[in-house]
């Protein structure tokens, strides 16, 4: 068992604390959630609704 703490960002989409992963709009994106975006096609629903929740978070942090 590993009881060391995790150093890693908390990443916007699945909302866990990583150590992979990337940034996109300064919004950290972990690399499971990552793999999954690229996967979909940017036509996709799901994709544009991803975005979307990035981009709002992004909003979010600049009316703050
Ligand atoms: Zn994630």
């Amino acid at each position: 068992m590993n009881n060391q703490k995790i150093q890693g960002e908390r990443c916007v989409l699945c909302d866990q604390e990583k150590k992979e992963g990337i940034h996109i709009l300064e919004a950290f994106l972990c690399k499971e959630c990552e793999r999954e975006l690229v996967k979909l096609e940017p036509e996709h629903p799901t994709y544009a609704e991803k975005i979307k929740k990035l981009r709002k978070l992004k909003s979010q942090r600049l009316l703050s």
